[in-house]
């Protein structure tokens, strides 16, 4: 797009936010109202036309993902966008900072972030040192815990002990928490967040310069930022810097996150002379889609008020389908997708939304037995799946061999006959020492504490490390990689695992080796390998789909803010689910929940359906819930409901046409097929997820409900159709 016509494609309000003088802007307004879209024009409009320099903006995203397409945005309209420019989440920004001032943050140069798996076993290591136990104290319940306090900026050594056992305990584990990590020089995903606002708040020369260096912020989804986050942007706006605020009050829905809806509504009290923009013509549904969310969200009490219209067509009624259960649901659903595909529709198109994750599963496996494909989003993403888990911990390792994290994960994968208590005797070497793993190791082998057997195989694993560190510290990224899963021993432990999970693995880290070689570094000065850790840590938990894949998109309604699709579904529209049980009772909690309906419901460009349930089955249970109250809040003349099928039992699979994928799959088993739920005498229901070998050799895989996935020989399980 030329420059000159930036303002061309825009309305009058948006016209106005995108080419307003420097000034605080608050742009509030609906969703599809064009404020991201006045956000990323904005940033074009003081770099194109007000010879705003690069580096003197800085743009926060709500994910990795809206980040590299607004950078992508900019690029179209201005050519290369300089890296000076700094956009991201408020992660990513925090990390950059963090990595490049490290010592004024008070941390090793080489500090390691920790997800939340990682974390989980910290504290669960923390907790065995402490000798607290985790039947009372449950780990997940303690992580819970101190991502809130670090949200609100409170550190251990503030908390006030107040005698009561449980509050206190809490304290004391957050404390030796802290301790590890400052120790390993390790970083979770709310410290981050923290340690960058303490960066300001102990070195005033760096804030003062970044504060200079900064003219402009501005903030996408303003609406879920944290205490935290507040506070971070806040000090670095200072007296001199000018913020633009972008977010819609009736879309917060991360409250139960620590989000802080506050944050938007106090935010022209914070900042001077604040000029508030809104804008009110919706470009992205229909007039129907449109008039439903306002329906909706109108029974919401102390918003902010805002209107919102659109001189689109009124398009096609909402459709409700009423399913006799979760599977005749998904089948529905899959039915009109196949619909618009073959009418010519894209499957990037069609988005499909749910309140929890667990709904996926019935969703996923008649998507599957249509052969259709599809990717979860926020489901488990390549950077965490356990082999690309262990290759990173290695790499981690070289970078870093104070990382205890990636030091436990590695220490016997693969194999290498260390067992369980040699690794126990390092760990108490390094609680009493209050050093790292790593250092305990080496202490340890130097002495006769452990048997000859034992103290030979982890002296041969400190020398695989740093003989991995010695043969590729000249290398680029993807020869580190490739050495080091092969030298490792992980390629071919993976190779020989059976079936198709060993493969799958194989491949996988063959993956990994291709997306270092084309990894973007963002420092030429800097190591890449750091780099590239850094970044995974930071991508994971977000969409695990190649970005341009022609596939049906399966999300939580959380997971689809700020995205658009022509097709939309919304499923399990129910009581107890949506709204969730656990909000139904807490009105402030019940509004978040209609937020969180508005927010899917503005998701849709063309057609939306809500379809829900008679009986569910979820989480093992069978439940039968009434249709939502959201479906209720709707009005009538704008909903049409589509007539159900004659009542079956239940879907009866193996009478529809199956795929031709699954016909040639499917084996001379006595009628089971791929997909097929079954039922096992011990295990419970499942469905048949897939089927190798053939005859009396034949061996099915079933995703159990309960259970998981398990292999096992068709001739001895037992199985009934479910
Ligand atoms: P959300 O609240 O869901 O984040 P939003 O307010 O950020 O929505 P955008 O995603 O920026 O809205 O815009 C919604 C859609 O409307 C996009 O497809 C965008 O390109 C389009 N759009 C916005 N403004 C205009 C305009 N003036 N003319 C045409 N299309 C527009
Ligand atoms: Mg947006």
């Amino acid at each position: 797009m030329d420059i000159s016509s930036l303002l061309d494609t825009l309305n009058d309000a948006q016209r106005e936010a995108v080419s307003a003088p420097p000034e605080n802007q608050l742009i509030l307004a609906g969703a599809g109202s064009g404020k991201t879209r006045v956000l990323v024009q904005r940033i074009a409009w003081l770099m194109g036309v007000e010879n705003i320099p690069p580096h003197a903006i800085l743009a926060v995203t709500f994910t990795n993902k809206a980040a590299k397409e607004m950078r992508g945005r900019l690029e179209n309209m201005l050519g290369t966008v300089s890296r000076h420019l700094w956009v991201g989440t408020f992660h990513s920004l925090a990390h950059r900072l963090l990595k490049m001032h490290w010592r004024e943050a008070k941390l090793p140069e080489q500090f390691q972030i920790l997800d939340s798996d990682d974390q989980l076993r910290l504290i669960k290591r923390v907790m065995k040192t402490l000798e607290i136990d985790e039947g009372r104290w449950p780990p997940k319940q303690i992580q819970w815990y101190i991502g809130g306090q670090k949200d609100e900026g409170r550190r251990a050594k503030y908390l006030q002990r107040t005698g009561d056992l449980h509050t206190d305990t809490l304290i004391k584990i957050y404390a030796a928490y802290e301790e590890a990590c400052e120790r390993g020089g390790l970083v979770d995903f709310g410290e981050l967040l923290l340690r960058s606002h303490e960066l300001w708040l102990n070195a005033p020369e760096l804030l003062n310069h970044y504060q200079q260096r900064f003219q402009f912020l501005l903030v996408d989804e303003f609406q879920d930022t944290n205490t935290i986050q507040y506070a971070w942007l806040r000090v670095l706006a200072g007296q001199d810097t000018y913020i633009t605020a972008v977010g819609d009050d009736d879309q917060s829905i991360y409250g139960w996150r620590g989000a802080r809806i506050e944050n938007i509504q106090r935010f022209d009290r914070d900042f001077a002379n604040v000029h508030t923009i809104r804008l009110e013509q919706n470009y992205r549904s229909t007039a129907t889609i449109l008039k439903a969310a306002n329906a909706v969200i109108d029974n919401n009490r102390g918003r902010m008020g805002k209107e919102l219209w659109t001189d689109s067509v009124d398009g096609d009624l909402i459709s409700v389908y009423a399913a006799f259960n979760e599977q005749d649901e998904a089948r529905f659903i899959v039915d009109r997708i196949s619909a618009w595909i073959e009418a010519g529709g894209a499957r990037r198109d069609v988005a499909l939304l749910y309140r929890s994750n667990a709904q996926s599963r019935a969703l996923e496996e008649a998507i599957i037995q249509r052969g259709l494909p599809y990717v979860v989003y926020g489901g488990q993403k390549f950077y965490e799946r356990l082999e690309i888990k262990n290759a990173l911990a290695y790499l981690r390792l070289l970078w870093h061999r104070h990382d205890d994290p990636a030091f436990e994960r590695v220490i016997n994968t693969p194999t290498r006959a260390i067992g369980e208590r040699t690794v126990e005797d390092i760990r108490a070497y390094a609680r009493e020492r209050q050093c790292s793993l790593w250092q305990a190791a080496e202490e340890l082998t130097e002495t006769d504490h452990m048997t000859a057997r034992a103290n030979n195989a982890v002296r041969s694993f400190l020398s695989l490390i740093a003989r991995l560190d010695i043969a590729t510290r000249e290398e680029p990224l993807h020869k580190i990689a490739e050495h080091v899963i092969t030298q490792s021993g992980l390629l071919d432990f993976h190779r020989n695992e059976k079936g198709e999970k060993g493969l799958s693995r194989v491949e996988n880290l063959q993956e990994l080796i291709g997306a270092c070689k084309v990894f973007d570094v963002e420092d030429e000065a800097l190591p890449a390998l750091g780099q590239f850790l850094a970044t995974t840590a930071l991508d994971a938990g977000e969409a695990q789909a190649e970005p341009n894949s022609d596939s049906i998109q399966l999300m939580t309604l959380h997971s689809a803010k700020g995205l658009e699709f022509p097709l939309v579904f919304i499923s399990g529209v129910e009581e107890n689910l949506f709204p969730h049980k656990m909000s139904m009772d807490e009105p402030s909690q019940l509004e978040e929940e209609r937020r969180l309906c508005y927010v899917g419901i503005t998701r849709a460009e063309k057609k939306l359906y809500l379809t829900y349930a008679e009986s569910r089955r979820l989480y093992g249970n069978d439940s039968f819930n009434l249709p939502s109250r959201f479906i209720r809040e709707i009005p009538r003349e704008l909903l049409e409901e589509v007539r159900p099928r004659t009542k079956v039992s239940r879907p009866v699979y193996h009478q529809r046409a199956v795929p031709s994928f699954v016909r040639q799959q499917q084996t001379d088993d006595g009628g089971f097929h791929l997909g097929q739920r079954v039922s096992h005498p011990v295990f419970g229901e499942g469905f048949i997820l897939n089927v190798e070998g053939s005859g009396a050799r034949t061996r099915v895989q079933i995703n159990f409900d309960d259970q998981g996935l398990k292999w096992l020989m068709l001739a001895q399980a037992n199985l009934t159709p479910a």
